[in-house]
């Protein structure tokens, strides 16, 4: 017994070596992989659930690792949130987003609303919003065209002045969407304060649908009280016919997920506009 207890601890002592090591393999090759350009956006679009019509699409990125392979970013972002290599990334990520964006745009593809996610270390950058009116001059984007996400814990943070950095976001005439929400504790009169346009359900309520009236519950009364805050609401991680018939039925006017498409590399995402037609 005793044997089996030393070889069970070697066991998982290599397991957490392989853990760690990983996790330092990645960290060193993250700051040569901007250089590198191993990191690609996918697409993938958002519906108006009433009309089936897509109107937009939300960039994500993947990191295209020389001897790991893809590597997702529930991964990396973390990573490159501790080593503040988030700010360089996620400059790329926006500026490639816009000028992606104006490009099928500039070749008559039906015009999209382009949705990037922004991390908690760019929020809190002073220089956000002249950042943000950079990437959009650089690509030449009408400020219309562009949606960032935040996340509702973000959101909800009195920090950083994010409030008025949204406010001032908003009034360039970019819109703003909630990431995961549900997933955090944010009172109405909070979210109420900020300048926010969309509300995206976390993908587990959705989910949950069948299996969990608590769910479903919690579900109808997020989009009810979305409308009485006049706020849009998208259903993320929409994977069958069923979720999005009871979305449907209680007026959940959006919707992303699986169902629909995963999301697309360029040259797939090019493929769909092409075949939704000429703008
Ligand atoms: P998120 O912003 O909530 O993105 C939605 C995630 O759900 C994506 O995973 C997407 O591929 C996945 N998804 C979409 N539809 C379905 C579905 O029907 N079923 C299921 N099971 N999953 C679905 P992904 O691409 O792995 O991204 C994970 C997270 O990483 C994102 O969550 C976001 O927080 C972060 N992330 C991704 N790209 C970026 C980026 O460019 N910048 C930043 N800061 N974060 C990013
Ligand atoms: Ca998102
Ligand atoms: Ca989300
Ligand atoms: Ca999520």
């Amino acid at each position: 017994a005793k044997e089996w207890g030393k070889d069970t601890y070697r066991f998982y002592e290599s397991q957490m070596n392989e853990a760690t090591s990983r996790k330092m393999e990645l960290e060193q090759s993250l700051r040569k992989a901007l250089e590198h350009n191993e990191f690609v956006l996918y697409y993938q679009p958002k519906y108006n659930l009433l009309t089936g019509k897509a109107f937009g699409v939300e960039a994500l990125v993947r990191w295209r690792h020389p001897k790991l392979g893809i590597v997702p970013p529930s991964e990396f972002i973390p990573l490159a949130e501790e080593t503040g290599l988030i700010v360089p990334l996620g400059d790329w990520i926006l500026r490639t987003a816009c000028m992606q964006n104006q490009k099928w745009i500039n070749e008559g593809l039906p015009a999209m609303r382009m949705a990037v996610n922004l991390s908690m270390l760019q929020i809190s950058q002073d220089n956000l919003v002249e950042w943000v009116q950079n990437a959009l001059d650089y690509s030449g984007m009408d400020p219309d065209y562009l949606e960032l996400e935040i996340t509702e814990s973000i959101a909800i943070l009195n920090e950083y002045g994010i409030e008025r950095k949204l406010h001032a976001l908003r009034a360039m005439g970019i819109r703003i969407s909630v990431d995961d929400f549900g997933t955090g504790y944010s009172s109405l009169s909070r979210l109420n304060q900020l300048p926010i346009d969309t509300l995206k359900i976390d993908r587990s309520f959705i989910r949950d649908i069948a299996s969990s009236e608590e769910s479903s519950v919690i579900l109808k009364a997020i989009i009810y009280m979305a409308r009485s805050l006049n706020l849009t609401v998208l259903a993320e991680g929409v994977e069958t016919e069923e979720q999005l018939r009871f979305l449907q039925k209680h007026l959940c006017m959006e919707g992303q997920g699986y169902y629909f498409n995963k999301p697309l590399s360029v040259e797939d995402m090019e493929r769909q506009l092409m075949i939704w037609g000429p703008a």
